[in-house]
């Protein structure tokens, strides 16, 4: 069977997904040679939330990598997902990414979930509240003061950072979802962060087939619960098997 053979007979498939699906968005690659990561010591949450020099540097590092977020665009691989969302194939979005593109895309809030957060929102690390990005940035860039909520709370972008708890809510909804689930493929991730790694192997533990589509190693290659192994380009792959499988 193929992909697009899984894809037609699935009612309720769970997309997991990493940041090689974004790569065609104009996502710049934090870990990679040039990336941010090499250049910038990581703010841990703890030293977030009790320093005022921590904040401002997190937003800082936030604010260098906010023009290029702020200016990507979903791609055929976000879009295609939204089209088997739409014609009933999908039970769940659960996305290490956190840029946003799904929800730009179009897929609902109800079945996305974003394991690490999202640079789409700010949230108050007092009342949880959320709100667009834009105004606290333009604030930051202008007075270089770490934005605050009308609560007094540290705003914070919407991720996960170095050191801070995933959301258990989310948690939960992810672990629901492996269990609704009648496929499961991962696309553009190399499986290797945990703990959401582990969502598309527990629902492939219950024996729902699991497909994997990825340039390069991932740390399910070989695994037993894995149905198929492709190799290559998400974006040349993953959105012809969706046209295949819906027309
Ligand atoms: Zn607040």
């Amino acid at each position: 069977m193929t992909l697009a053979d899984y894809l037609r007979a699935s009612r309720s498939a769970l997309i997991f997904t990493g940041a090689g699906i974004s790569t065609g968005s104009g996502i710049p690659d934090f870990r990679g040679p040039q990336g941010v990561w090499k250049r910038r010591q990581p703010v841990y949450f703890q030293d977030f939330m009790s320093s005022e020099a921590a904040r401002i540097e997190h937003w800082d590092y936030k604010l260098e990598g906010h023009g290029a977020f702020r200016d990507a665009q979903p791609n055929a691989v976000h879009q295609a997902i939204v089209s088997l969302e739409r014609a009933g194939k999908v039970c769940a979005v659960v996305t290490q990414n956190i840029d946003g593109l799904h929800s730009l895309a179009g897929t609902t809030a109800e079945r996305l979930i974003e394991v690490h957060g999202t640079n789409a929102e700010v949230e108050c690390q007092r009342c949880h509240r959320r709100s667009d990005p834009e105004p606290h940035f333009e604030y930051f860039r202008r007075t270089r003061k770490p934005p605050l909520c009308d609560c007094r709370g540290f705003l914070k972008p919407a991720t996960i950072s170095f050191g801070q708890n995933l959301d258990a809510r989310v948690l939960e909804r992810a672990a629901d979802a492996t269990r609704d689930a009648d496929l499961v493929i991962a696309l553009g991730s190399t499986l290797s962060v945990y703990p959401a790694a582990s969502f598309p192997l527990s629902a492939a533990e219950r024996g729902v087939p699991y497909i994997i589509v990825n340039r390069g190693e991932t740390e399910h290659d070989g695994h037993p619960r894995v149905t198929l192994r492709i190799e290559g380009e998400v974006g040349e792959i993953f959105p012809a098997s969706v046209r295949a499988a819906l027309t």
